[in-house]
């Protein structure tokens, strides 16, 4: 296989990025100066080789703790559950909230065999246990997974003396967090709603 279409199967692996369109980037690359090439390269290298799961919350981190959870700014009282790293970014832009977060991995989804033990869930009952929490906001997508899994965990959490709230209705059912604007989020999170 030339190095060509080894670039293009690459790309193609993307999420969102079909064949045709990843040929098309591949001859955009190289009519543009190398340097352009080079640097997309370096980029993508540096990211693989620096970013990790933060220990604590699951975030993307360049060190042990992410930013949030090495901020001693942040209130460790309130624990906003979320499904992906990259929802942690959608609810930070907002600027409205001042807690910490816990990454799931996913969503439940027991026919595709993905279960609690599948997702940071038994960290996250592990944190709500020694952390001090008194509020966890669970902020997973509104699709069927993410409420199914909304569900589980107030039915798991709350038994435990732990006050459950959801964001508030507003966000658009069916749509994923990073899609949503952040106005639209904060309003979820200033109204969410004990569950
Ligand atoms: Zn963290």
């Amino acid at each position: 296989m030339s190095a060509i279409d080894r670039l293009a199967e690459d790309f193609a692996r993307l999420p969102g990025i079909g064949r045709k369109t990843a040929i098309r980037l591949v001859f955009h690359l190289m009519k543009r100066p190398k340097e352009e090439a080079l640097r997309l390269s370096g980029s993508i290298r540096e990211v693989a080789e620096t970013i990790r799961p933060c220990e604590r919350c699951g975030n993307f981190a360049e060190t042990d703790l992410c930013e949030i959870c090495s901020n001693p700014g942040r209130d460790t009282s309130l624990l906003c559950v979320v499904e992906e790293a990259y929802d942690v970014g959608a609810i930070e832009r907002t600027g409205q909230f001042k807690g910490v977060f816990h990454v799931l991995g996913g969503r439940l989804s027991p026919l595709d065999g993905v279960g609690p033990e599948e997702l940071s869930i038994p960290h996250l009952l592990e944190r709500v246990g020694s952390d001090a929490v008194s509020e966890v906001i669970v902020a997973t997508n509104a699709s069927v997974e993410g409420e199914a899994t909304a569900v589980y965990l107030e039915n798991t959490i709350r038994p435990l003396g732990i006050k459950v709230t959801r964001l508030a209705r507003g966000i658009p059912v069916g749509s994923d967090l990073e899609y949503v604007d952040g106005t639209t989020i904060a309003e979820a999170l200033a109204g969410r709603r004990e569950m």
